[in-house]
């Protein structure tokens, strides 16, 4: 009787190990898609800053553009005013030429503007070049370890499987089906150990009488509280150490 029991104490302890497995390893694919989308929240954060500098300089292109454009006109103005015969003309011309150079030289100041704007960006990006570098190296870390957590859960899963099919193997069929019963009714934990009297499932005190016949192994017990199936554990060198 006394390996029975033991038998159902190592079925429900290859049980609870793989409860938790089972739970380690649900939690991961979770925390594997929050890391990624924290990875995609740092990569669009270096990318609008490209965006930004690669829109500042195509604006400072243009406007360098148009700024020559504009210089080019004043210059050829200035050119046609040479031959020009009659002063109403000329006067035209002329402030052709300072309504030109006006916008020219607005122009030159949004010129230095964007130069200004595309200086800070650039400062901007080689700092987040370097946090996103530096991101990016830690979420890989953490990716590969948790896809080697998974595995090893995996590896640990199928030897604790193999392990419960060969102790289940060795129970008796009703006893395997009151431990599944008393399993799924007390959260998965249906063979506790009592000392002291203390039932190591719900903590009531069993009756004396029984925790003496409990020493003996001589047939399954359940706790008259909890209806676990209990067995005896000694504990009395823990105490001592
Ligand atoms: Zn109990």
């Amino acid at each position: 009787m006394k390996k029975k029991i033991l038998l159902l104490v190592e079925i429900q302890h290859v049980n609870s190990e793989m409860d938790r497995l089972s739970g380690r390893r649900k939690d991961l694919p979770l925390k594997q898609e929050e890391l990624g989308k924290e990875l995609q929240r740092e990569r669009s954060r270096f990318e609008d800053a490209q965006t930004r500098l690669q829109d500042a300089q195509k604006a400072h292109r243009e406007k360098e553009d148009l700024l020559r454009r504009g210089v080019e006109q004043v210059k050829r103005t200035k050119e046609r005013l040479l031959e020009v015969k009659n002063n109403k003309e000329y006067q035209a011309m002329l402030k052709e030429i300072e309504t030109q150079e006006g916008k020219n030289s607005k122009i030159e100041d949004e010129v230095i503007m964007l130069l200004d704007e595309i200086d800070r960006v650039k400062v901007q990006l080689k700092a987040g070049e370097k946090e996103f570098a530096a991101f990016q190296s830690e979420y890989e870390g953490k990716r590969k370890s948790m896809e080697e957590e998974v595995k090893a859960i995996e590896r640990e899963l199928a030897g604790s499987s193999a392990r419960l099919d060969d102790a289940r193997k060795r129970v008796d069929a009703s006893l395997l089906k009151k431990y599944e019963t008393i399993r799924s009714r007390r959260n998965g934990r249906a063979v506790v150990p009592v000392w002291k009297e203390v039932c190591g499932g719900c903590h009531m005190n069993i009756p004396p009488q029984m925790y003496n016949d409990l020493q003996r192994f001589e047939e399954i017990m359940q706790c008259p509280y909890c209806g676990r199936i209990i067995y005896w554990e000694d504990r009395s060198k823990d105490e001592s150490s």
